[in-house]
């Protein structure tokens, strides 16, 4: 977001002057003004205000770059309806998965990492923790197993929420437009994120669903599983140390998910026939396949 209104106003009769800035919609707005000058400043007023004006500058596009993003949730739940988005997906590991259920709710890597319990590492973690994302919790609007015909790279397990959360949470919710693992320094806020609900309408189609993620903001506990109408374990027919995996990792999930009184149906996943998941777990190490599948 760049200014798009600078005005200024000297007046070497009134001997003062002024200026100020306006950011678009969103109303950033800085004024100065000068008491009356001196006789021998009025010659050095354009140069003052040449420098206030990039001082202001700098501060606006700082201010701008740190931006809440934080979005009209009751909008966002209507727009998700508009486009037929009934459920949103959070995909993970069996091993955090289990904390989760035994926490009863979704928590971000920060909250984990602070209630000292078990969450799969992640080679994303120390960018999360540089980009202020350590604290959300991340949700996609697509099943992307199924939309890609691939394994979700965040793990065999998915938990699948009613959008009707957002009607009630407290917690901000912002979506972004692309994956925080291609986020650079030198991004705004508004590169990162979409600014409003409108603005999400029109530029919707422009990014992959992949990219926009809906982060529920500054995560602290457990959250949305008053929400969760069931986990899917992907299933990719291989046998690890003589057993099945995907019987491995069910009979984990619904030991967890008795041993803590829930209610939760653990059910396989059905792949088309295009689908190449199974090509790459067949693909992968033993140490990954137990980083996926195991506790
Ligand atoms: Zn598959």
């Amino acid at each position: 977001m760049v200014p798009n209104a600078i005005v200024f106003v000297l007046s070497a009769k009134e001997g003062s002057y002024a200026f100020a800035s306006r950011f678009g919609r969103h109303g950033w707005r800085f004024f100065y003004e000068q008491a009356p000058l001196q006789k021998r400043d009025k010659l050095r007023a354009p140069l003052r205000l040449s420098i206030l004006h990039a001082l202001n500058f700098v501060l606006c596009l700082s201010i701008t770059k740190f931006k809440r993003m934080k979005l009209d949730k009751f909008k966002l739940h209507r727009f998700f309806e508009e486009k037929g988005i009934t459920h949103l997906h959070h995909a993970n590991t069996v091993a955090t998965a289990l904390t989760f259920i035994e926490q009863k709710g979704l928590l971000s890597r920060g909250a984990v990492d602070k209630l000292q319990l078990y969450q799969t590492p992640q080679s994303s973690d120390r960018k999360d923790k540089v980009f202020n994302i350590w604290n959300d919790v991340f949700l996609d609007t697509h099943d992307l197993h199924s939309h890609f015909g691939r394994d979700n790279r965040y793990g065999p397990v998915l938990f699948k929420f009613s959008i009707d959360f957002l009607l009630k949470t407290k917690s901000e919710i912002w979506v972004t437009k692309d994956n925080p693992i291609r986020w650079t320094k030198g991004m705004r806020n508004s590169d990162k994120y979409f600014s409003s609900v409108s603005r999400m309408k029109r530029e919707w189609d422009n990014y992959k669903p992949e990219r926009r993620m809906i982060t529920v903001r500054k995560n602290s506990r457990a959250i949305l599983f008053k929400y969760l109408e069931e986990i899917t374990v992907d299933e990719p027919r291989l046998l690890l140390d003589e057993i099945d995996l995907f019987r491995v990792a069910r009979r984990q999930l619904r030991r967890g998910i008795k041993a803590n009184d829930l209610d939760i149906n653990v059910k396989a996943r059905k792949c088309p026939s295009y689908c190449y998941c199974e090509d790459n777990y067949y693909e992968k190490s033993v140490r990954d396949l137990r980083r996926l599948f195991y506790r």
